[in-house]
């Protein structure tokens, strides 16, 4: 083998793949076809799960250093968050992809790792014992041999192309444009209604914005006066007259950077495993980018496939780990694609301007003072109630869901439950005081660390992406937790 794993694609996902690879000691080879990384913006924001999964790492503060980025509240069908409908003790922040995209290649480099640019994919061949890639770089080509590839090559995905894998569903019906400009007064005079990001017009025409960093701000423009085929260029006119129309004339162009038009298409694949080959992020799964949910979900696939190959190639995965990653992150993102057209619906996003729409919108607006209501949506966009399936275990709260960010007190003094899961590996939160867990969980302490507390009172296995695949309370039977031990973490 060249490497363990190589990597298409160093967009989110792939970067942060390799770089949970590569924190559990595997090797990994990331290319793109890009000579450079690209400058449109794309995502703007990354939400409370992504941050907790990035501060898991600790990832968090040194992305957080590099720059001034505004806390971003988040929004259902353009009805915005308050920071409390979040149970999450970090909030949501405005950063731009580019700047996710930089610091991951940073961090890479900090781990021998750089990212091969102008390394395009033309060929794959995969047997059972790997994968063969041929890659073209400049008038060169060579093969790469890895034992697993992972496509993280975006919407438009070479692999799934060279595999012949379908990509089925809805195809776009109508577009938008959005663009990176500089405005001229940004306070229009017709705003967006209290607590609403987007501001619609009588016509159909809507608006949004969110900041990029300094005065630069991403401009969406959607309605039927923009619903316009994706190869005709975005004009600056175009974005004059639909500023106009929405915000009045108090709102003016100066400067259009980057633009494109999106469209509708909501598409998934239907299997994210092809034998040696994984699918992942945008390759995998595609939607409109209402609530910022691309990068998110591309950067979460990472999580939940990174330490579940790198325990393949470690030769400890016991059997139907790598699988899991198909039962656990497909349902994940088919949730997204719905969550995101119902808002598509509700938001009028093709600016039909029809009643029954403005009616569902009323009634939807009432649930939503709702605290119930308002939590259980925010939980969802933020991707705080991701619950994955745990076969063969009893029934608890936690069981699925992430681990809470626990303040523990240990031998060493204060210490949050997130940051001891920086090494990438498993974690027993072990309350019993006693000796039957410990006497357990010796037989994988390779694998997994062990941290006596008293703080908390349930006793929990925490996978290496932060999930709990075990729990148990009083009087902690140690044959179950061994039980579990094999099945997440191979034979001890
Ligand atoms: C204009 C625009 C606006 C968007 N706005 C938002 C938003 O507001 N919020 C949001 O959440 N999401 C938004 N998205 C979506 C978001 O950008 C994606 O969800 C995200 O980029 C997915 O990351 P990824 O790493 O899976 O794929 P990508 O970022 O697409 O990365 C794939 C990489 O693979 C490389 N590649 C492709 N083919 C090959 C090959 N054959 N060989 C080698 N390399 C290859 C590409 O060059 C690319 O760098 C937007 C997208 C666009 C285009």
């Amino acid at each position: 083998m060249d490497t363990d794993v190589l990597v298409v694609g160093a967009g989110p996902t792939g970067l942060m793949l390799t770089h949970e690879l590569r924190v559990a000691g595997v090797s990994a080879v990331v290319v793109d076809r890009l000579p450079e990384r690209s400058e449109l913006s794309r995502a703007g924001g990354v939400h409370p799960r992504t941050m907790e999964v990035l501060d898991q790492r600790g990832l968090l503060e040194p992305l957080l250093a590099t720059g001034d980025y505004p806390v971003s509240p988040g929004h259902f069908a353009g009805r915005l968050f308050d920071p409390a409908d979040h149970d999450s003790r970090l909030p949501g922040r405005f950063i731009p992809q580019t700047v996710v995209e930089d610091f991951l290649t940073d961090r890479l480099a900090g781990h021998g790792v750089g990212v091969r640019r102008a390394h395009e994919l033309v060929g794959l061949a995969a047997d059972e014992d790997g994968v063969t890639a041929t890659l073209r770089h400049g008038s060169t080509t060579r093969t790469v041999r890895s034992a697993f590839l992972v496509a993280a090559d975006g919407a438009h995905s070479t692999v799934r192309r060279l595999l012949g894998i379908a990509f089925p569903g809805r195809p776009g019906t109508d577009t938008a444009l959005v663009a990176d400009v500089r405005l001229r007064d940004t306070r229009p005079s017709r705003p967006a209604a209290a607590g609403q990001s987007h501001t619609t017009a009588a016509d159909g025409s809507w608006a949004m914005q969110f900041p990029l960093g300094g005065d630069l701000r991403r401009l969406a423009l959607g309605g039927p006066a923009h619903s316009l085929p994706r190869e005709i260029p975005v004009t600056e006119e175009e974005i004059r007259a639909g500023l106009r129309t929405v915000y009045g004339p108090g709102v003016d162009l100066v400067e259009q950077r980057y633009t494109y038009r999106i469209t509708n298409a909501a598409r998934q694949v239907a299997d994210y495993r092809h034998g040696r080959v994984f699918l992942a992020g945008d390759a995998a799964h595609i939607h409109l980018p209402i609530g910022g949910l691309g990068m998110n979900t591309g950067l979460q696939d990472a999580v939940n496939l990174g330490w579940k190959l790198a325990a393949a190639v470690h030769g400890w995965a016991p059997q139907g780990l790598l699988d899991s990653y198909q039962s656990e992150r497909h349902p994940v993102a088919a949730g997204v694609l719905r969550i995101v057209q119902a808002q598509s619906l509700l938001m009028d996003w093709a600016g039909t301007g029809g009643p029954d729409v403005a009616a569902t919108r009323e009634l939807f607006d009432t649930l939503l003072q709702l605290p119930d209501t308002r939590r259980h949506l925010a939980a969802r966009m933020a991707g705080l109630d991701i619950r994955y399936p745990m076969p063969g275990a009893p029934g608890h709260p936690l069981l699925g869901r992430r681990a809470p960010d626990l303040d523990l007190t240990g031998a060493q003094g204060p210490v949050r439950l997130h940051a001891l899961l920086r090494a990438g590996r498993g974690l027993l939160l072990d309350p019993s005081g006693g000796s039957d867990l410990a006497a357990v969980a010796r037989g994988w302490k390779d694998r997994v660390d062990r941290v006596p507390t008293s703080t908390a009172t349930d006793a929990l296995l925490i996978r290496p992406d932060g999930h709990v695949c075990w729990a148990a309370a009083q009087p902690y039977p140690s044959e179950p937790l061994a039980g579990a031990l094999r099945r997440w973490f191979g034979e001890g």
